[in-house]
């Protein structure tokens, strides 16, 4: 079982770095068992680097954060890890330049973390985003009771 955490701190101290982010969601991620995003076989090797997977199938390389919304971000997990936190955390919703100062990132960092984390919460999902699913007006994210299972599937509150 994933870890579960009860303040912001919390998750700072259990979540340091990089690595341990990675770490957290994979448990998270392969909760079930891992699997390879290409192909969904469960012959997945690991790379010494602990980051990098290999699929004894279709051969493809991967990283956890293949065929999720964290895919083609730059924004390290930890962040991403950090912005859920937050963004759970304020139940009215949270301004993208607000999101922006708390976590060092800029503002169109923030708008993209944003969309991102509302589309997840609204599909419950960390599947990757359908090619083309634009919404408008993304400032805020809203304090739906959707948002707690997101939270559920990153850091386990
Ligand atoms: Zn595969």
């Amino acid at each position: 079982m994933p870890k579960t955490f009860s303040s912001l701190l919390e998750v700072m101290q259990e979540i340091p770095d990089e690595q341990t982010a990675i770490d957290h969601f994979t448990a998270i991620r392969w909760q079930q068992g891992k699997f390879c995003p290409h192909c969904n076989s469960a012959r997945v090797y690991h790379f010494a680097d602990k980051r990098t997977h290999k699929c004894g199938d279709c051969r493809k390389r991967s990283s956890i954060r293949a065929g999720t919304i964290f895919e083609d971000s730059k924004l390290p997990l930890r962040t991403w890890i950090l912005a859920i936190w937050l963004i759970t955390s304020h139940k009215k919703g949270i301004a993208s330049t607000k999101l922006a100062k708390d976590l060092g990132i800029t503002q169109k960092s923030a708008w993209f973390v944003l969309h991102r984390l509302r589309h997840a919460a609204q599909t419950q999902s960390f599947n990757r985003l359908l090619t083309g699913e634009v919404e408008a007006d993304e400032n805020v994210v809203g304090s739906k009771e959707k948002n707690k299972h997101v939270w559920q599937r990153t850091c386990g509150r």
